[in-house]
């Protein structure tokens, strides 16, 4: 690393990193800031990327953006596992060699741990792991009969409307297939309404939109294991020949071991996402971010990106010796496709006052191409 040129350390190369990490360097040149990024893999992709790839209407291969293009903005990039993260010392550890920072943005997100549940990896099929969606894919294809079973193993999880989304695509897939009919759909949550951090109303809205496709939605179900065809809950079971499950999500075992969170929970921050370590900042689905007594900032792409701007414009005014007061905006929303060529938005404005604001938009053709242009948007912007 060059000498007294800040070095900015971003671990993880996600919403929350690339937004951090672009924004930096269009406000500052490599003269004045050193910027690195370290992912184990050297590729993005949008979330709801994979309910496409899952309903066979995109490739894995063309919905990615090559990390690897950070290099031609003048971000350094490396495609490395992050072993340790040692606060005092001021360095990372990575497979290959150990990097010493000035500023460090954890944006590690979430470690899917399906192995927390007893049964689910042998009986049941990951949703949100891009390894298993062609499979996934494959297996809708032939069910020409019986029960597909969405499950929501345990809360937080990414992205709060994505299994009902997916239940929605599932169904117009096989509607498409012919095999609707005979196939029935149901949902499994742990939550009593649908979505309890976007309140009782949107909960309603989605949970009428599901029931208008003939989607069963089952509450309050807490899976305590999974057996061959059959989920069983605390009080009672549920058949299944395809399972579709939203695993448990855990902060990654780094993080943990850096002293950062405690009880394997995510890394509590507020506003400014500073962490308990000076110019160490957290952003993302790695945190936790309260609002008010009840309520969570919920785990999504938008406010990881969020997070990652006001972390960017504090180190910014710090390197350039101003107040770093910028505060994440809370502000954002989570697309929700219908299955027919529509979708709609629910709104969220987290710090709104009294209290957090949840809309859900109307569902419009318009809509399904924001969210289409939401993905170019990114991918064009940060790589
Ligand atoms: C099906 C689905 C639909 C979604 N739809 C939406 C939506 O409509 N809108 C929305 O806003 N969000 C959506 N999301 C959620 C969104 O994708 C996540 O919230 C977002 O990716 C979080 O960003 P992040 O930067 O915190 O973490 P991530 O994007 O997960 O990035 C973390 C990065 O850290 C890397 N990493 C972790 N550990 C290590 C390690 N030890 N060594 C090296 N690298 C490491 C990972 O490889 C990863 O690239 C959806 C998610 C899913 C699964």
């Amino acid at each position: 690393m060059a000498e007294n040129i800040p070095h900015v350390l971003i671990l993880g190369g996600g919403f929350g990193g690339l937004s951090a990490a672009n924004e930096i360097r269009s406000a500052l040149t490599s003269s004045k800031v050193e910027i690195t990024v370290i992912d184990k893999k050297d590729w993005f992709m949008v979330g709801f990327a994979k309910l496409w790839i899952m309903n066979g209407t995109r490739t894995f291969e063309n919905s990615i953006g090559s990390l690897q293009k950070l290099k031609e903005k003048g971000i350094n990039f490396l495609k490395e596992e992050i072993l340790q993260i040692d606060l005092q010392g001021k360095k990372v550890k990575t497979s290959s060699q150990t990097i010493s920072y000035d500023f460090l943005i954890i944006a590690m997100g979430a470690v899917l741990a399906p192995e927390k549940i007893p049964g689910l990896v042998e009986n049941g099929m990951n949703l949100y792991d891009h390894n298993q969606l062609t499979d996934i894919h494959n297996k809708l294809l032939k069910i020409k009969s019986g029960v597909i079973a969405l499950a929501i193993t345990s809360m937080p999880y990414k992205c709060p409307p994505a299994p009902f989304e997916a239940s929605l695509l599932v169904s117009s897939l096989l509607r498409n297939l012919g095999t609707r009919d005979s196939v029935q759909v149901h949902v499994y949550s742990p939550a009593p309404i649908t979505l309890p951090a976007a309140g009782p109303q949107v909960s309603q809205q989605i949970l009428d939109l599901i029931n208008s496709e003939n989607i069963i939605f089952h509450d309050s179900c807490k899976i305590k294991s999974v057996e061959k065809n059959k989920l069983v809950f605390e009080n009672s079971q549920a058949n299944f020949d395809l399972l579709l499950a939203v695993p448990p999500h855990t902060a990654p075992k780094t993080v943990h071991e850096s002293g950062l969170t405690k009880d394997g929970n995510f890394i509590p921050i507020s506003r400014d996402c500073k962490t308990a370590f000076d110019n160490v900042y957290a952003v993302g689905d790695v945190t936790n971010l309260t609002v008010g007594e009840k309520m969570a900032v919920p785990k999504a792409g938008i406010f990881a990106e969020g997070e990652g701007l006001a972390v960017a414009q504090n180190i910014i005014a710090k390197i350039q010796d101003k107040e770093d007061s910028a505060l994440f905006e809370g502000q954002g929303g989570c697309y929700i496709e219908s299955g027919r060529e529509t979708a709609s938005i629910i709104e969220v404005d987290m710090f709104s006052k009294p209290q957090p604001i949840t809309k859900l938009t109307e569902s419009t053709r318009e809509h399904l191409s924001e969210k289409k242009q939401f993905e170019k948007d990114r991918i064009s912007k940060w790589l």
